[in-house]
């Protein structure tokens, strides 16, 4: 409850500590996890929903992979997968009693033990009809029979997440993740009887050089090379840092808008879809994301100009020159918010007090920072793969 804590910053603003306002709270707060294996589905099926008429079930939650980017895994560990027997398919029965499209949720759907076995139960012919589609799998566990009953279930295509085609970089940011590995996934796609791979990497992740972004580029045009036929599509975002992942100390690469672009000029006259996020709009999510409650008079500013980033920016600067006023109910006055340049593009600093820092999240900041400088000396893969946890 925001109210019973009180930022503290000195004379420059830097913030000094977020403090408890009363002496018998806590200091801190460990965020509560839900640790069973039964997870949630749909229960309201409508054409009206974003995802019409879909039977939603959720396989996974969170990711035992720790991609040092990935607020999926940092802040929803522990890894847990819901019971097939009792959970998943009376859930999946339930909504195929009204419905004949499944979606099967989750960061890490395949890494579910017995996702095989799901597959398997899937195929029967009593759901011929039904239209099942899986979020983006691990490209290391997509097998010919995941590629072969999806198409046979409505699937046209399947989506793996390579975030850079360059070793190093999967190195950096613990993607366990071969160059074969992805091959393999993207000829299980087209032998499966799949139409097409979306791949998701990033532009501007710590420490990546011009090289990396022509890695990624070499890697989609010999995949197309290497399974014709196969219509390929790149989604590209710009790397924004998250609470709680080791990446949180790191900033937004201006680098990135133009790496963007170089990849769109190499591939898309090869024929490949390129389908970059808008690197505005990830600097305004880092704003977001990055700022402490400094920012309360900023939201309240951009207010009615939220849609375009101009308007957020304006927002910003005027908040910070004093010409617009806090709201007068904030619980404690607020200094001004930092310079722009320091929350969105700045690396931070090891020592510096994170807004968030009296808020724990599932692994201890002494680990986040460990995974920091293991990425950025480059042997994170020096790491074991974390084990996915035994099946309830
Ligand atoms: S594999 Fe995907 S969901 Fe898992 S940690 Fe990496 S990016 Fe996150």
């Amino acid at each position: 409850m925001p109210a019973l804590y009180a930022p503290r910053y000195d004379a420059d603003g830097a913030l000094l500590a977020v403090e408890p306002t009363a002496a018998d709270l806590p200091a801190t707060i460990a965020k509560q996890t839900w640790r069973g294996n039964t997870l949630s589905h749909s229960t309201v099926i409508t054409p009206e929903a974003a995802w019409p008429s879909i039977h939603m079930v959720e396989v996974a939650r969170s990711c035992p992979e720790l991609c040092r980017f990935c607020l999926a895994s940092y802040l929803t560990l522990p890894f847990r997968t819901a019971s097939l027997d009792n959970g998943l398919i009376p859930a999946v029965e339930t909504g195929l009693a009204v419905t004949q499209r499944l979606g099967l949720l989750g960061a890490s759907v395949t890494q579910h033990p017995q996702f095989a076995d799901l597959l398997t139960w899937l195929d029967q012919d009593r759901f011929e009809g039904t239209r099942v589609s899986v979020s983006s799998v691990r490209a290391a566990t997509v097998t010919p029979q995941l590629g072969r009953i999806l198409a046979r279930r409505g699937s046209k295509s399947l989506t793996i997440a390579i975030e850079s085609g360059s070793e190093r970089m999967r190195r950096v940011v613990n993607k366990k993740l071969s160059g074969e590995e992805i091959f393999a996934a993207a000829r299980y796609a087209r032998e499966g009887g799949l139409s097409g791979l979306k791949l998701y990497g990033m532009a501007g992740l710590p420490s990546e050089e011009e090289a990396d972004i022509e890695a990624t580029a070499d890697l989609l045009l010999a995949l197309k090379k290497a399974t014709p036929g196969l219509r390929l599509s790149l989604g590209v975002s710009t790397f924004v840092p998250k609470a709680h992942t080791p990446f949180q100390w790191e900033g937004v690469r201006p680098e990135a808008e133009k790496r963007l672009q170089r990849l769109a000029r190499r591939l898309q006259p090869k024929g490949i879809e390129l389908r970059p996020e808008s690197y505005g709009w990830s600097v305004i999510q880092a704003l977001l994301s990055r700022s402490d409650r400094r920012l309360a008079p900023v939201i309240a500013a951009a207010r009615g100009q939220h849609d375009s980033q101009g308007g957020w920016k304006k927002a910003y600067r005027a908040v910070r020159a004093g010409e617009v006023a806090a709201p007068a109910d904030l619980p404690v006055p607020l200094p001004a918010p930092p310079p722009w340049e320091e929350v969105v593009h700045a690396t931070w600093g090891e020592e510096r007090v994170l807004p968030w820092a009296h808020l724990e999240g599932p692994l201890p900041a002494a680990t986040l920072l460990r995974h920091r400088q293991e990425a950025l000396a480059g042997d994170s893969s020096a790491d074991p793969p974390a084990a996915p946890s035994p099946p309830h």
